[in-house]
């Protein structure tokens, strides 16, 4: 693990020749908003973004991603690993893609997800400017980020560049770094420490007492209904959320009816028809979770109860997209989860 400096004037000259050599993904503005796309200019680059409508594991699992295609011959894997650098990732979303990386990974591992997180080369960069509705200061404190390669934070005149693996340390061949000295290594240890106590929100409680009382208001049916009232089961808050990992699998054939392929998209359990299953031929369905309020509690159980013991911590990152992208504004964690407390 080396620790380099990075003039602020030599960053485009750094980027411009990594772009050469591999697609580079990074925050760029779209309207007054910012998204992680593929930079066709360093200028593009917008590392003071505070944080981008869609998370940046889209680069990795793709809203829409085509599995295999299928023939009387059999099938056909379309794995085709995209080979990319995701650039100026902040510490939230590196911890949301951790978790995918442990969830895609246990059991049948999902080698269509793999194949690009192996090809994926992540930098981390420091937060300058933080969205108003995040909380990533006080939620999930016993989880570090860990599945990067380097890590970029904003320091005086420069950057301070820590690499953390072979693939990070690759990267400074394509730049005019120097050795860090001890100065700029502790600004940008301070840095990255201060922020973290700078989030407008703020969980009052700690995880553990957050997943006992979340699971120990299961059944209180009146706080559920109270919560979702407003719910329009749009899908926002899954579809925006850096930790949402369910997708839907389609078939699409061809004319032959014979040939076609098979893709995944992402999929929202708050939607009505997430949880409705076919009973076979006649067309009949179950919804196993047919009212909002249900939907809703399952969103709430998932993030701060049931997947903690196989994550060390909530599958909630405090990214506030979430509470952004919600039009009645009902699925902030924060107000979500004091309520629940305070029932
Ligand atoms: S974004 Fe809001 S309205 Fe839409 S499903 Fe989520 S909680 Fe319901
Ligand atoms: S639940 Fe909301 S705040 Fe938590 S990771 Fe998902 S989008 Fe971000």
């Amino acid at each position: 693990m080396s620790e380099y400096f990075l003039r602020q004037e030599d960053l485009p000259r750094f980027l411009q020749s990594l772009m050469a050599a591999v697609p580079v993904v990074g925050p760029v503005a779209k309207k007054n908003h910012f998204v992680f796309q593929k930079l066709s200019s360093p200028e593009e680059l917008r590392l003071d973004y505070d944080v981008s409508l869609l998370p940046p594991k889209k680069a990795i699992f793709p809203q829409t991603q085509r599995l295999l295609d299928f023939s009387p011959n059999g099938p056909k894997s379309c794995i085709a690993p995209r080979e990319q650098v995701l650039f100026g990732v902040h510490f939230y979303d590196i911890k949301a893609i951790d978790m995918l990386d442990h969830l895609f990974s246990e059991n049948v591992a999902d080698q269509n997800y793999l194949a690009n997180r192996h090809a994926t080369t992540i930098v981390g960069s420091s937060i300058q400017k933080i969205s108003d509705r995040a909380f990533w200061g006080s939620v999930g404190k016993n989880t570090q980020p860990k599945g990067h390669d380097a890590f970029l934070t904003k320091i005086s005149g420069g950057f301070h560049f820590k690499a953390l693996t072979e693939k990070g340390e690759k990267l400074t061949s394509h730049g005019q770094f120097s050795k860090a000295s001890d100065a700029q290594s502790k600004e940008a240890k301070q840095v990255n420490e201060e922020i973290l106590g700078k989030c407008p929100q703020r969980l009052q409680h700690s995880a553990e007492q957050i997943a006992q009382k979340v699971r120990a208001s299961f059944k209180n049916e009146k706080l559920w209904d109270e919560l979702a009232e407003k719910c329009f089961s749009c899908g926002s808050c899954n579809i925006a959320c850096s930790t949402c990992y369910c997708f839907d699998v389609q078939d699409k054939w061809n004319l032959d009816q014979k040939s076609g392929h098979r893709t995944r998209t992402w999929d929202a359990c708050l939607t009505e028809d997430f949880a409705k299953v076919s009973l076979g031929a006649g067309g009949a369905t179950e919804n196993f979770r047919e009212k909002r309020s249900h939907r809703f509690r399952h969103r709430v159980m998932r993030k701060t109860a049931y997947l903690n013991d196989k994550l060390g911590g909530p599958a909630c990152v405090g990214c506030g997209r979430c509470s952004e992208g919600c039009v009645p504004d009902i699925a902030d964690p924060v107000k979500i989860i004091n309520k629940i407390m305070e029932s």
